[in-house]
């Protein structure tokens, strides 16, 4: 026998549903392009976003079939994410950061039939076209626009497609096991891997991040999301604020601190979401106005270790929560958050500082455990090390277009983050495997940075690391080996690779040695080489 329950599918649509029938008149704040803010709601958004999926669906699309954006967080965006996902196609929110080579990498392995983007991206979109064949509809995200028009033949206008179609359409019944969206990782070897996020697992983790010990949304908060909706779609906040009913606070391109701050104390956020380099420049812009963020009362800091003064300069000077939480595109994200228990209220505070610094326990819906290199699982103990790895209900299977499996034999994903983790499941990022240097919280593949590198004829061998910096976290430094003879110096190498990588990608410095030490596989050493030449930068500074 079978329980007697009805069984409704757990799809996207019910989100923007909920929101306009129960929330219909909560606020929609949005920075557009232009600068300027708009308002908007719940009912209309919902609203919109029918029509919106009415005239993708006229063009001739079909349920599973991609439609790529390229744009800030702004409500056009987000009602593309409603209208697509709800309509059963899938929205692949791509990051403008990459270079234009590895976004039309994306876009060919996604196989993207429309393209969505804001105007500010035109003359990036100008600059692809030609290599990136399956895209057969170009949409701006706004009204019409002359000089966009004559710039991209065949151009299409958002706000034209919206108008001209009726308000009939209805969300369909679709399976909850259909994948709504799609976000490329950095891969170790340069080459992104997609993450196809299924209805199901977006609305399992829409319901697990708005829990008390995750982020604690309801219907009373104003949350800005400040991650943007391209990274793993903005930590699954927007789903989560329709689920809960929260206004939202849509930043768009202005993600400084003066520009955050106006947001926040003019709509008086309660929550705003981000990386630590977006929350230095808030904390700077704050000190210098006199403002006391009087309505924040919590930030999320995640995708890269939030620095511990940061967690005590919100609380002394601005009376504001720091959550600290771990995640990545692969587990949608959240993996962990930092919600301390009643019984660490006793803690002296030194002691809780330090936890509050850790990167948190996992939410119900995923299990955390760490393997030493044979796959043996170790000690919960808060001092044993291990490869962390996860699994649950939005950790991914497999890439997409990948058949194989990306998970071990007995079905846990390997994170390539080495961690700790304590009885209470509060789990502590100690190191990183994977090859990957994260500036500012985007990705930087060391494994291109040496190819550059060795290209150089003045340079025989190259490792790029990771080194600490005060305001980007990481930045890439290189160490070389000079080949024979050559007098290569620091200032020639960096220009080396101007025009070979976006320049926030080109290295910080370089360090000559006369050997880089390899381990028995022939691989560098990379954990030596960060422990020798980690603090380069923060020395030089010191010292400059
Ligand atoms: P995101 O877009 O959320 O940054 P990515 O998949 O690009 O997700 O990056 C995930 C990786 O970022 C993690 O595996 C880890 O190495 C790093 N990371 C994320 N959050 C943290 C954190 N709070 N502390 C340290 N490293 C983190």
């Amino acid at each position: 026998m079978l329980g007697k329950m009805m069984e409704r599918p757990l799809i996207i649509s019910d989100l923007i549903s909920h929101a306009a029938r129960y929330h219909g008149d909560g606020a929609i704040i949005s920075r557009e392009t232009s600068g300027e803010v708009t308002q908007t709601d719940w009912r209309q958004l919902d609203r919109g976003a029918r029509r919106q999926a009415s005239a993708l669906l006229a063009l001739g699309l079909n349920v599973g079939d991609r439609v790529a954006t390229i744009a800030w967080n702004n409500r056009r965006h987000l009602q593309t994410w409603f209208a697509v996902s709800g309509s059963g196609l899938v929205c692949h929110t791509i990051n403008p950061r990459l270079s234009p080579e590895q976004l039309a990498l994306i876009i060919n392995d996604a196989g993207d039939r429309v393209l969505m983007f804001d105007r500010t991206f035109l003359p990036l979109i100008v600059g692809i076209k030609a290599h990136v064949p399956t895209v057969e509809h170009f949409i701006l995200l706004g009204e019409r626009d002359e000089a966009a028009a004559e710039a991209l033949s065949g151009l299409m206008f958002l706000d034209l497609m919206v108008d001209a179609v009726d308000d009939d359409y209805r969300w369909p019944a679709l399976d909850e096991r259909l994948p709504s969206s799609l976000c490329y990782t950095s891969g170790t070897t340069g080459l992104p891997k997609g993450v196809l996020y299924s209805h199901r697992s977006t609305m399992l983790h829409s319901f697990s991040i708005s829990l008390p010990d995750a982020m604690n949304l309801s219907a009373r908060d104003v949350v800005l999301p400040a991650v943007p909706m391209f990274h793993v779609n903005a930590w699954g906040v927007p789903y989560a604020a329709a689920m809960t009913g929260s206004t939202l606070v849509l930043p768009g391109p202005g993600l400084d601190g003066d520009s955050l701050i106006d947001l926040i104390d003019t709509y008086r956020v309660t929550l705003a979401l981000g990386v630590p380099t977006i929350w230095q420049g808030l904390l700077a812009a704050a000190r210098k106005r006199g403002s006391s963020l009087p309505s924040l009362a919590r930030t999320i800091v995640g995708g890269a270790a939030c620095p511990p003064a940061m967690i005590d300069a919100f609380r002394s000077e601005f009376g504001c929560d720091t959550i600290h939480a771990w995640g990545m595109t692969e587990t949608s994200p959240l993996g962990s958050i930092n919600q301390p228990k009643a019984k660490h209220d006793l803690l002296p505070e030194e002691e809780m500082t330090a936890l509050r610094c850790s990167q948190g326990r996992p939410p119900f819906g995923v299990d955390l455990r760490i393997v030493d290199e044979n796959g043996v699982e170790q000690a919960q103990d808060g001092v044993a090390r291990g490869q962390l790895q996860v699994r649950g209900h939005w950790v991914v299977d497999s890439y997409f277009g990948h058949a194989q499996r990306a998970v071990t034999q007995d079905g846990w994903f390997d994170t390539g983050d080495i961690a700790t983790l304590d009885a209470d499941g509060f789990m502590t990022i100690r190191d990183r495997s994977k090859d990957l240097i994260k500036s500012g919280g985007e990705w930087i593949s060391s494994v291109e940075l040496e190819n550059i590198a060795v290209s150089h004829p003045g340079v025989k061998m190259a490792a790029a690391i990771a080194a600490r910096d005060e305001k980007w976290g990481e930045r890439p430094v290189i160490i070389a080996v000079r080949a024979e003879g050559s007098q290569i110096g620091e200032d020639e190498l960096i220009a080396h690779f101007r025009g070979k990588v976006t320049s926030w990608q080109v290295p910080d410095a370089v360090v000559f040695v006369d050997s880089i030490p390899i381990n028995g596989a022939g691989k560098m050493l990379k954990t030596a080489l960060r422990e020798s030449h980690g603090d380069v930068l923060v020395l030089r500074k010191v010292l400059s």
